[in-house]
């Protein structure tokens, strides 16, 4: 993704999202207090205008003669107080205007739909929101009055809603004023949180692809202690990680490379003076094929421990178990060990138990795992060094302890020396593997393969199976 395409995207998101939905929001909000506003003061107008008949109706029903009635009607338009806020009008049976409050009669055409609509109503009143010819907003209440006199068989009132749609608009400038404020504060927020997502972003995603390219010396700088921060400290592991990994694998490269050379050199040197030498050297040309087959087994060794490896890392390591003999896989490989501890000038001590209950697993691999610590505590013990061996049961679990006073492990090195390719000493042969195989055949087993070690002192390797049938 570009610099360029992460920045659009995630603005284009916020504003459609965030912003998009807050504007709508205020439009909606906006009208509906509009349209409040609007019927609460139209209401009130009408409530007024109403009140203002009934008390005319009021005062004209004392009347029941004719003439009378008639002059009562001239005097109460005639004599109308609020002239100026309202136009009260008296309306013959026809629907003529016959009175105005403000002494002029009506020119042209003249809208009645309230008093068409009160001849309909069954109270005998309707209002009306109406526009006049010179386009002003009025509204409009009238009042059927007993037909005592013809010319003025209803009563009209009538006001302008000039004042109410121009406090609309007050209102509506100050939604619209709130509304603007209200956006430009959250673009300015928003804009100071999308940089503060996009610019770290950036970084991360830039450094993501130098480490991509191979180089993990570069850290993201963490600038907030929030999810991206959590990120960048993710990222900046994940570095960490890798950069050891890189070097890890590197190591384990060179180190394999060199147990590789060591053997081939004695095989190809010896090979070399076996096809010079003269047949009557029959003690020399045995001591050369011994060099051969000797180093020609450890080579196939290394590879057998590097298939059984793979194996582990994709998870095809599988085990033929049954019912084993742990004594006789450990004399086995005490065995194989002790010509060749005694021939770098190391003793093993083996104390071999009379008995011990049975394993449920898998025989050869369990000789492989004690092979691969006894060489272990041979190939670090120094010359005049003892490697003792014993094996007991205890508690439902056979235990096999294989100790040396060798060099030792520094307590720095001793939580990683069962990780893959692990050396803790890079002068010594080895692969770094051969513990981590251990561990995983062990603990395919349900058994555990603890390591106590002291530098300068040795190292005892527990081994811990459970019995068969848990006895
Ligand atoms: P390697 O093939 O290098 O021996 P291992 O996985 O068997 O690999 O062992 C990992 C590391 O643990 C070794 O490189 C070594 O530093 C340390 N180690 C294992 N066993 C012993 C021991 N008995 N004494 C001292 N160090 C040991």
């Amino acid at each position: 993704m570009s610099k360029i395409g992460i920045k659009r995207s995630i603005t284009v998101r916020w504003a459609v999202n965030t912003l998009g939905i807050v504007i709508l929001i205020l439009a909606a909000v906006s009208v509906l207090t509009l349209f409040m506003a609007r019927n609460y003061y139209v209401n009130t107008a009408e409530q007024y205008l109403v009140s203002r008949l009934e008390t005319v109706s009021g005062s004209l029903s004392r009347f029941t003669g004719e003439s009378a009635y008639r002059a009562e009607v001239r005097n109460i338009v005639g004599q109308f107080s609020e002239k100026d806020r309202f136009e009260l009008m008296a309306i013959s049976d026809t629907g003529r205007v016959t009175l105005t409050s403000s002494g002029f009669q009506p020119s042209g055409w003249l809208d009645m739909t309230d008093y068409y609509s009160a001849l309909e109503s069954e109270n005998g009143s309707a209002s009306a929101e109406l526009t006049l010819s010179s386009g002003e907003h009025v509204i409009c209440y009238t009042l059927l009055l007993p037909g005592i006199a013809k010319e003025y068989s209803a009563m009209r009132i009538m006001t302008s809603l000039k004042n109410v749609d121009r406090q609309l608009g007050g209102i509506a400038v100050l939604l619209l004023c709130v509304s603007l404020v209200i956006v430009l504060l959250m673009l300015v927020s928003g804009f100071y949180f999308i940089k503060s997502i996009v610019i770290p972003l950036r970084q991360i995603s830039e450094t993501a692809r130098g480490y991509a390219d191979g180089d993990f010396s570069e850290r993201i700088e963490k600038r907030s202690d929030d999810e991206l921060g959590d990120l960048c400290d993710s990222i900046n592991y994940m570095a960490g990680a890798l950069e050891n990994t890189e070097k890890v694998k590197n190591e384990f490269i060179s180190s394999v490379s060199h147990e590789l050379r060591t053997p081939l050199t004695a095989i190809k040197g010896w090979a070399e003076t076996l096809c010079e030498l003269g047949s009557d050297d029959k003690e020399t040309f045995r001591k050369g094929m011994r060099v051969i087959t000797g180093e020609t087994e450890r080579l196939s060794e290394m590879v057998e421990e590097l298939l059984d490896f793979s194996r582990i890392e994709d998870g095809r390591l599988t085990l033929t178990k049954g019912t084993t003999d742990i004594l006789a896989e450990l004399g086995d490989a005490v065995l194989i060990y002790t010509e060749r501890a005694n021939q770098l000038g190391i003793d093993i001590e083996y104390f071999e138990p009379e008995m011990l209950p049975f394993v449920y697993g898998d025989a050869s691999r369990l000789r492989q795992v004690f092979i691969n610590i006894i060489d272990n505590a041979v190939k670090y013990s120094n010359p005049g060094g003892k490697v003792s061996i014993e094996a007991f049961s205890e508690k439902g679990e056979v235990i096999v302890l294989i100790s040396d006073n060798g060099v030792g492990i520094k307590p720095e090195d001793l939580p990683k020396v069962k990780t893959k390719f692990y050396k803790a000493d890079q002068t010594r042969r080895g692969s770094g593997i051969g513990l981590a195989v251990a561990d995983e055949i062990i603990g395919m087993h349900g058994g555990n393969l603890m390591i106590n070690s002291e530098p300068g002192k040795g190292t005892t390797v527990r081994i811990s199976l459970p019995c068969m049938n848990g006895k």
